[in-house]
């Protein structure tokens, strides 16, 4: 199912809304937020139930508790920095259940907000449990879900508490998620040039695999492409691959040429010796062409690379980007990576971001706001994708 019905359908003036968020922002010393863009992403949601006069209940996981109560995992901070941002107050429950939720939600008024403590303090939020799930459901006669990052995972507060309620509606955030991930890519413009990079072929494959049935043109970066490399029977060096997903690559490759996929492989690198992930430097790079000598690591595609795929990307109605062309933590190995971010940036076509380190190197490029739509999900993106039915929003009333 890619549509779900979303909050813009109904009317909850005076519910007491369950609201699904996903507040999981880093946090720096003193419990400072180092980065808010999820608290800002949630705020079309949170003001538009307000609007409709909803008593608003925001529920959130933060950071990897493990079911333990952790004070430095608490969402506390959340919400003094949310009210900030309202201009109203929020109040705030010690727990997500238990007797103090339940109190301040029934104290709740229409037009106010609470949010509850983090709800991985409790290890029946991502066991599922659906006595926790009915808790929660307890607090509320109405749910919303707006955590596209944690769709993919069938957690309490995402699947099993809509048994207990309805209506239950896709937030503003997952709307539009569904939107630019599922209706734009399930019937594109074409052409629909993919560009895939990152780590590995093995995290990758499903995507390729769904992908090369839809797209006129796919473009492979990364490590990934070293793989691509050895089942094409290239010397790659040192660089990072999957000897194990050669037959793997090569069953893609051939796909890609039965249905006529123009599959772009680098034909240039940056290699490098002397890696120092934690120092993030390099103690000496090079390009080269074609083969990757001994001794040498591919870290990035190569300027004839990028080159081509900028090409490619140029003349794409709609584009998909997922995973970075290399290793860009490091500055000497990023600029392949930001090629490509500029390239989608400046394309005219309906630019998609799928998600994880390629939203960060957009953003670091500087060209985040020309692209048309950059996902909220990492592993949530690819699994939709895939075309994989994601639990949190086949848990929603259909459209
Ligand atoms: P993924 O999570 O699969 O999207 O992979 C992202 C990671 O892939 C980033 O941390 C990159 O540093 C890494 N990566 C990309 N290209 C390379 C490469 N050529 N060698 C090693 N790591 C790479």
């Amino acid at each position: 199912m890619s549509r779900a019905r979303s909050i813009r359908d109904a009317d909850l003036s005076g519910r007491r809304v369950f609201v699904r968020v996903d507040f999981n922002v880093p946090l720096g010393d003193g419990e400072s937020i180092t980065d808010d863009s999820r608290i800002k992403a949630a705020l079309p949601t949170i003001r538009a139930l307000l609007e409709q006069g909803a008593r608003v209940i925001l529920a959130s996981h933060l950071g990897r508790p493990k079911g333990e109560r952790k004070p430095a995992l608490s969402l506390r901070p959340v919400a003094a920095d949310l009210a900030a941002k309202l201009g109203q107050p929020v109040a705030f429950a010690e727990d997500c259940v238990g007797a103090e939720a339940r109190a301040a939600a029934e104290a709740l008024q229409p037009g106010e907000v609470l949010l509850l403590e983090n709800l991985r303090f409790h290890k029946e939020e991502e066991g599922n449990d659906p006595a926790f799930a009915a808790e929660l459901a307890s607090l509320a006669d109405a749910y919303v879900n707006d955590a596209f990052g944690t769709a993919h995972r069938a957690h309490a507060s995402t699947a099993g508490i809509c048994e207990h309620l309805s209506p239950c509606l896709a937030g503003l955030l997952i709307e539009k998620e569904l939107a630019y991930l599922g209706e734009k890519t399930a019937d594109p413009d074409k052409p629909f040039v993919v560009i895939l990079g990152g780590a590995k072929v093995s995290d990758k494959i499903a995507v390729i695999d769904a992908l090369l049935d839809k797209a006129d043109a796919m473009l492979i970066g990364g490590a990934m492409a070293y793989t691509f490399a050895l089942a094409e029977g290239h010397s790659i060096g040192n660089s990072l691959s999957e000897p194990d997903k050669v037959e793997t690559a090569r069953a893609a490759l051939a796909k890609a040429k039965e249905r006529g996929v123009r599959f772009l492989l680098p034909t240039d690198h940056v290699v490098a010796r002397g890696i120092d992930f934690s120092a993030r430097t390099v103690a000496e790079t090079k390009g080269v062409e074609g083969d990757i000598p001994e001794g040498w690591e591919g870290v990035d595609i190569g300027p004839r690379t990028r080159e081509a795929f900028a090409s490619e990307i140029a003349s794409a109605a709609t584009l998909l980007w997922n995973g970075p062309m290399g290793i860009f933590e490091i500055d000497a190995c990023n600029a392949g990576t930001f090629a490509i971010a500029q390239a989608v940036a400046e394309a005219p076509g309906t630019s998609i971001i799928g998600g994880g380190d390629s939203v960060k190197a957009i953003h670091q490029s500087g060209y985040a706001d020309e692209v048309t739509f950059m996902s909220t999900g990492g592993g949530a993106s690819l699994e939709f994708l895939e075309g994989k039915t994601l639990p949190g929003i086949a848990a929603l009333d259909p459209a």
